[in-house]
């Protein structure tokens, strides 16, 4: 290898001593399942990843059952066609901000893991949060660590094995169910959530039976699934290969300081010596079961715990750390660091754009909306003998948290006479009405175009909204 010879197009993704293996480092060559017990590590990206998961957990399983100002703090309600994020609230019209916010995370997403690798998997996503972050330590609380998970599970059932597991289970069983009924308060809310739990599963059958339902999937998935979800199933994983390219950050070996490896003890003295020891700690710790030497994998999480545990090996070995660390393909072959190039730029920019609009829409966001309809079938204006009218709508939606009074009323800058439906309306939040208007304008006034105001008043918010409108006639309409 010529350390400064930069990469052909077709130059695969791995340090040029890996061989790619040939199966997943979950399965045996045979094609059966390899039972994954990573062992326990401890270091300082453990330490920040644990801190991460219990923020997490929090907003993932806590965060459906608050409210934040009276409502819930998440609740998509799809029969009321409205939603709650951290007290706002949104009705079926405010979607397309639902859908910024999908494409923000999505660029998001994809600038992270061209710049990072699949950080996001090993740190926030919520298959690897809940099973770091309560399954895993639950299973070792009963079970103890990897050698003793090992024996228990090819050891014979006898009555302790039996006791150890059906225990296990239970915790299990209790966290699937809550998360499985923070999951449903995402659609029914927290209070409503409450009341469902009081009166019963026989008064709410079809919501025990889905939720009963989630929580069998979540017992399987947490239970024995596990990694495969990340490895097999999940569609993010599957991408990850063509996000990534030659300037990507991901975990590497480091395999210029590591090669040849070899056991400290075994080596004789005069053999040139890398740094690896070859004592595998960072495959055993893996969860899903690869070998960081063998170059980047699909099945590669970035969860950091093969870091921790090399750091800790090289640590006691009074060697320096990160034998294990972040790198590029190209540093890894001695090129430079490219941090920007096109496609994060794109990404970048394109996340920026979403969530840029996002922000800005909701802070001009207003209280209420308004619109003025034509009154449909019907003449936009009505000559009656020396009068014009006009008749129309005014459409109003409460976008306010709370009910609200709102106050209409019309103006020009000639004598007019007003005939409104109501001029004060109350509305619950998200609740809409139209009020019917008619105006009326002596023709000696109308030498023109003539402009109305509509002027709406709410009163929760303060807020006063004043609408133009032309007032429709003859001279209007000819010119
Ligand atoms: S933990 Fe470090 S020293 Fe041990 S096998 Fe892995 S890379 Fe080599
Ligand atoms: S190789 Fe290292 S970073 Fe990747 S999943 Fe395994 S332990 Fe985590």
């Amino acid at each position: 290898m010529t350390p400064a010879e930069p990469t052909k197009p077709n130059e695969p993704l791995l340090p040029t001593h890996a061989v790619p293996p040939s199966t997943l480092g979950t399965m045996k060559p045979d094609g059966t399942r390899i039972k994954m017990h990573p062992a326990d590590v401890k270091g300082k990206w453990m330490t920040r990843r644990r801190v991460v998961f219990a923020v997490l957990i929090v907003f993932y399983i806590v965060m459906p059952l608050i409210e934040i100002g009276g409502k819930p703090a998440i609740q998509l309600d799809a029969a009321a066609r409205r939603f709650y994020l951290f007290g706002a609230t949104f009705n079926a019209q405010d979607f397309w901000m639902v859908l910024l916010l999908v494409l923000g995370f999505a660029f998001g997403l994809l600038a992270l893991t061209a710049w990072r690798g699949r950080v996001w998997c090993g740190w926030a996503c919520p298959q690897t949060v809940f099973l770091e972050g309560i399954y895993r330590p639950i299973e070792q609380f009963f079970e103890g660590g990897r050698e003793q998970r090992i024996k228990l599970d090819a050891a014979p059932w006898t009555a302790k094995k039996f006791g150890l597991r059906a225990a296990k289970y239970a915790v299990y069983l209790f966290i699937s169910l809550n998360i499985a009924q923070a999951a449903a308060a995402i659609f029914v809310g927290p209070r409503k959530l409450l009341s469902m739990i009081m009166e019963g599963p026989s008064a709410h059958s079809t919501a025990f039976f889905l939720v009963m339902g989630f929580t069998a999937v979540l017992m399987f998935n947490f239970t024995w699934f596990r990694e495969q979800f990340c490895v097999v199933l999940c569609p993010y994983g599957r991408l990850q290969s063509v996000l990534h390219d030659k300037d990507s950050i991901t975990v590497s070996y480091f395999e210029k300081r590591g090669e040849p490896r070899g056991k400290v003890a075994k080596a004789p003295a005069a053999a040139p010596k890398g740094d690896c020891v070859d004592c595998n700690r960072c495959v055993v710790v893996c969860p899903t079961g690869i070998d960081i030497r063998n170059g980047l994998q699909m099945e590669c999480l970035a969860c950091l715990q093969c870091v921790d545990a090399c750091d800790d090996v090289m640590h006691k070995l009074k060697r320096p750390p990160e034998l294990i660390g972040f790198a590029s393909h190209h540093e890894l072959i001695g090129n430079k660091r490219t941090v920007m190039r096109p496609r994060l730029a794109v990404y970048g920019a394109l996340m920026l754009l979403s969530l840029g609009t996002l922000g800005f829409s909701l802070a001009t966001r207003t209280p209420f909306e308004s619109n003025v309809i034509r009154t449909k079938g019907s003449n936009p204006f009505v000559l009656d003998g020396d009068a014009i009218r006009n008749p129309f709508e005014i459409h109003l939606v409460n976008k306010n948290p709370e009910t609200s009074k709102f106050h209409l009323s019309i103006s020009a800058p000639v004598p007019i006479e007003v005939v409104l439906g109501t001029p004060d309306v109350e509305l619950a939040s998200l609740a809409d009405t139209r009020v019917p208007a008619m105006v009326t304008i002596r023709k000696e006034h109308v030498k023109g175009p003539l402009q109305l105001t509509i002027e709406i008043t709410d009163s929760h918010s303060g807020e006063v909204k004043r609408q133009p409108l032309q007032f429709l006639s003859p001279m209007s309409v000819g010119r």
